[in-house]
């Protein structure tokens, strides 16, 4: 393959194709990004609504990603964590659980007090020095698997610690509420929360596309454009029009990638809805998360981000953050209300002067990450001579995922054109 001067077309404006982009630029490359949605930043955008930051669905950046490290600058993202640990919701009270990841004894400790599992204290220990003694969390992805749950029991975790923490707290990671997936997961993530802290930037998630799309030469990125058809040194766009290219990269999450690439379809995912109350009180004091132990109920987790970073709210005021991952149902209005109906059991009145500020139903949030998934991640971004994929199907379906695989992505693309030319 050679550039010969003409340009390389990324597809999708998300976190894969604009590091994928940037790389590309570093190499040297004319680049022209295309993305079908009104702005870039795919599955990490923010909302500004009467002064709140809303991100679309609830996620977080975790400080400890080392992909992101490499090309984001973190210290301006203004990054502000989440309090190590959280609190648990069950049988109608609230437990503090200090810090799993980094301080076992004291956390466990703190669920179970006054009865205490002593031997759960040494497992989660064990575990945790187990995922954190690979210099390279990558590394962990490439263990034999099973799924999470079966790992939880093979390390021999009490019923009540798998049932009262790892699962209300996992299944919110993973979006799914039985813990079939990958047991890599588990581990990768368990390294992550270990290794850092569950962050959100000063200025929303929208902000770290952002900071990628900034270094970007002005006029790479195209936005409101779909790209309709793909052949090997063309591009097809939906109103018709064909651009001409030296390679493409198909950045797209993973069923537009099918589409694009008449490959595999049967995909599957998992989804999310995401609630925003503007409320005067905070319900919850700490900048902590909430999960929620009982695994039937409609909310699986709550957070205030304002607690966090109060530039997500304006001042006296509190944003709440309410995630579900099933059942998902009812329609917007019913599901506020069933979110409510739930939350007045755990805060009283005061949630009825909660004003509803925006709904997010995100059906493909994630890519699957069963056993079987992972097994048949697509690692090779070279799918033609000229034509490449990445995404964070293609990796752990992440944040740092998605940055890992656009890298990969572009490190072929560059290193088929230097094989090329010489
Ligand atoms: C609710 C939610 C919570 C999450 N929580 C976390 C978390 O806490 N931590 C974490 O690390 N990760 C989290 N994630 C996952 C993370 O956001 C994603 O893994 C990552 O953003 C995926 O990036 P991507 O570039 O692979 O894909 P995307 O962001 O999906 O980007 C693909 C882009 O391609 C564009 N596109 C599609 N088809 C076309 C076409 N035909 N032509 C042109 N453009 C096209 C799309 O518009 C989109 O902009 C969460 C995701 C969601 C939705």
């Amino acid at each position: 393959m050679s550039s010969s001067g003409r340009e390389i077309i990324v597809i999708g404006g998300g976190l894969a194709g604009l590091t994928c982009a940037l790389m590309l630029q570093k190499g040297g490359q004319k680049i022209q990004l295309i993305e079908a949605s009104e702005r870039i930043g795919g599955r990490v955008k923010t909302d500004q609504i009467d002064g709140f930051l809303l991100d679309r669905g609830f996620q977080v950046f975790q400080s400890s990603y080392p992909t992101a490290a490499k090309w984001l600058d973190l210290k301006s993202l203004n990054l502000r964590a989440f309090r190590n640990g959280c609190l648990l919701r069950k049988d109608d009270s609230f437990k503090v659980v200090a810090d799993p990841w980094r301080n076992p004894l004291d956390s466990l400790r703190s669920i179970f007090a006054p009865t205490g599992k002593l031997s759960d204290f040494s497992k989660v220990a064990r575990f945790r020095q187990r995922v954190r003694s690979e210099k390279d969390p990558y590394v962990l992805l490439e263990s034999p698997q099973t799924t999470a749950i079966e790992r939880l029991h093979q390390c021999g975790f009490s019923t009540e610690i798998i049932e009262d923490f790892f699962k209300p707290f996992y299944s919110g990671v993973f979006l799914e509420k039985e813990l079939t997936t990958s047991s890599r997961m588990l581990d990768f993530t368990f390294s992550m929360f270990s290794r850092g802290e569950a962050t959100l930037p000063a200025d929303g998630m929208e902000a770290i596309p952002r900071q990628l799309a900034k270094q970007l030469h002005p006029g790479t990125i195209r936005t409101q454009t779909t790209v309709s058809e793909i052949r090997d040194g063309l591009v097809k766009l939906d109103d018709g029009s064909s651009l001409s290219c030296a390679a493409i990269v198909v950045a797209t999450e993973m069923p537009a990638a099918a589409r694009l690439l008449q490959a595999d379809s049967s995909y599957t995912y998992r989804s999310t809805r995401c609630v925003y109350f503007d409320a005067g009180n905070a319900p919850v004091e700490s900048p902590s998360i909430v999960l929620n132990c009982d695994m039937n109920s409609i909310v699986n987790s709550l957070c205030c981000p304002s607690r966090v970073q109060p530039s997500y709210a304006p001042e006296n005021r509190t944003l709440v953050s309410v995630t579900s991952i099933g059942p998902l149902d009812r329609s917007p209005h019913d599901h506020v209300e069933a979110v409510r109906d739930e939350l007045r059991e755990w805060f009283g009145s005061d949630v009825d002067r909660w004003r509803p500020l925006s709904t997010y139903n995100i059906p493909y949030s994630l890519p699957d990450q069963s056993v079987a998934n992972m097994e048949q991640i697509v690692k090779t971004p070279r799918v033609t001579d000229t034509i490449y994929r990445c995404g964070d199907y293609c990796d752990t379906r992440s944040i740092d995922g998605a940055i890992r695989s656009g890298e990969r992505a572009a490190a072929a693309v560059l290193a088929d054109l230097k094989s090329a030319s010489s």
